[in-house]
């Protein structure tokens, strides 16, 4: 993707509507600083990095007690499994870049995955129905063309096979606006009911909570994404920073010069003096040229911003959409899986959802840990139960489907990426009509706030696109001070 043309555009733009900057540093307190950084996950860190890396004195507010924001390990279970980030690929030019940079190791675990493939059970209103059966069972709703289809495989192919564009630089172009529907009523359009969407869309989707609140054009984008990061077959990379996933972000903050302050929780921004202001909840406030924030909107949505962004972009910060999800850790006492026979992953329709089986260990097929995920309506729903509750009902729907598992499931540790009120959601979405309404305002500089983080990124998702909005946002900062 040409960022560096589309940055420096956006630069130049940003430029102009900063001219009265002043070049009169502030006082931060602890000495005196030209940029805060709001959040230090991949998208603050980088921007961070880079900032520094071009002479400018940056200190970063963190809300958490930790680095990493959505690239969060468990480093004291075993094979170190992830709570957010999972997996790089291909594509991320920038990811992989970061990492050598920071003298990270990225290990391909293509070879393992792909060389010896864990099945996915597939359970549906609690009966285990096996692949072969499938195409001709009575709870397969599809149409006969695509009763072949596993459930988790169906809206992919029906976006696939209605691909809008063949671009990964101009899908948000005017000329794609027509698509920025509902993937309700897209799918409502090719002849699907509402039975192939509840189970082939809205059970254990990875975008939005269901078919009616995500936009058919952002999803088409995310496919259209994932094949450009599969389509080098041959060399294909699932890759993984060694020993966790968190260990990028933790050596990039090795790397920074200046303070990060962590356990600041910021509640407001104020961008009306000659200087910007930030305020944090135990009171204490900072000042400097510019903030960047790197915030996800889901949380930017309560913080106050003096004055207002304009209309649009507030619009973006109250309204664009989040995917729920909450996700249960486990560390089997024993491998049940060798006593029924069946994998340990599974893809369900009930309150269990997905189950992955992480395999992190020595050997390819060692098996460390179990991660369950419940995700969009049915993350909501899990969320509704007191914590000590959801696990209860969660070992008890693994009982259920696996009664070779009674009494081996130990949650070790649940993560509700919506509860988390430094998230309030996982991965940022386009509701239908927000690409077309939205999208353009997102990450306009307002005043002397700049904005940063994966939901600003355009060509890129997940981790990649954290890096590639710090890169267009430091341009931006760079182009203004
Ligand atoms: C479960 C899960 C799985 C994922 N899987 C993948 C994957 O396989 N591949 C992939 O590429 N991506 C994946 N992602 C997405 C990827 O992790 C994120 O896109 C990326 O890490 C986001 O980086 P960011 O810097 O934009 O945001 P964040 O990492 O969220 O950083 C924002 C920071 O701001 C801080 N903050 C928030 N509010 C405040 C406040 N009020 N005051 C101060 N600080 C605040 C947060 O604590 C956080 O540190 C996954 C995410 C999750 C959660």
């Amino acid at each position: 993707m040409s960022i560096s043309r589309r940055a420096f555009v956006v630069s130049s733009a940003a430029s102009a509507a900063l001219a009265s900057i002043s070049t009169q540093a502030y006082s931060a307190g602890s000495g005196e600083i030209d940029v805060i950084v709001i959040g230090a996950g991949l998208s603050g860190l980088e921007t961070a990095l880079t900032l520094e890396e071009n002479g400018l004195k940056v200190l970063i507010l963190e809300g958490r007690k930790r680095v990493g924001g959505r690239v969060f390990t468990l480093f004291d279970l075993p094979g170190h499994p992830e709570v957010g980030g999972n997996s790089i690929a291909n594509a991320y030019g920038r990811c992989i870049a970061a990492a050598s940079k920071h003298k990270v190791e990225i290990v391909n675990i293509a070879p393992r995955i792909l060389g010896k493939p864990l099945a996915q059970e597939l359970f549906i209103d609690g009966e285990h129905i096996i692949p072969k059966d499938w195409e001709s069972h009575a709870k397969n709703p599809f149409t006969p063309e695509m009763k072949r289809l596993l459930p988790w495989a169906w809206s992919g192919e029906m976006i696939k096979k209605h691909m809008p564009f063949r671009d990964l630089e101009n899908w948000y172009d005017a000329k794609y606006f027509k698509h920025d529907i509902s993937m309700h009523e897209f799918l409502a359009s090719k002849g699907a009911t509402d039975a192939m969407i509840h189970l082939g869309f809205n059970t254990n989707l990875s975008y939005g909570t269901h078919s009616y609140d995500v936009s058919f054009l952002q999803m088409a984008f995310t496919e259209y994404w994932q094949a450009v990061n599969r389509s080098e077959k041959s060399k294909l990379l699932v890759g993984v920073f060694k020993d966790g996933n968190q260990n990028l972000p933790i050596a990039m903050a090795n790397n920074i010069k200046g303070d990060i302050l962590q356990d600041k929780c910021v509640t407001a921004i104020d961008v009306r003096d000659e200087s910007a202001k930030v305020t944090c909840n135990d009171g204490k406030t900072y000042r400097a040229k510019a903030v960047v924030c790197s915030m996800p909107f889901s949380t930017l949505r309560h913080v106050a911003i003096n004055p207002l962004p304009e209309a649009m972009q507030l619009k973006a910060i109250k309204t664009l959409g989040y995917i729920p999800i909450t996700q249960f850790h486990i560390v089997p006492k024993k491998p049940f899986w060798e006593a029924d026979g069946l994998s340990p992953s599974m893809w369900t329709n009930g309150p269990l959802g997905t189950v992955l089986a992480q395999r992190s260990g020595k050997s390819d097929v060692e098996i460390t840990s179990l991660t369950v995920w419940c995700r969009g309506l049915n993350g909501l729903f899990i969320d509704r139960f007191k914590s000590e509750e959801a696990k209860k009902l969660i070992i008890s729907e693994f009982e259920k489907l696996r009664p070779a598992a009674k009494g081996l499931i130990n949650i070790a540790r649940m993560h509700s990426w919506n509860a988390d009120p430094f998230a309030a959601g996982d991965w940022a979405i386009f509701q239908p009509g927000q690409v077309s309404e939205l999208r353009a305002s997102i990450a306009k500089p307002h005043k002397r706030l700049f904005f940063c983080g994966e939901h600003t990124a355009v060509g890129s998702r997940g981790m990649e696109g954290a890096f590639e909005s710090g890169e267009r946002v430091s341009l931006e900062v760079l182009g203004s001070i």
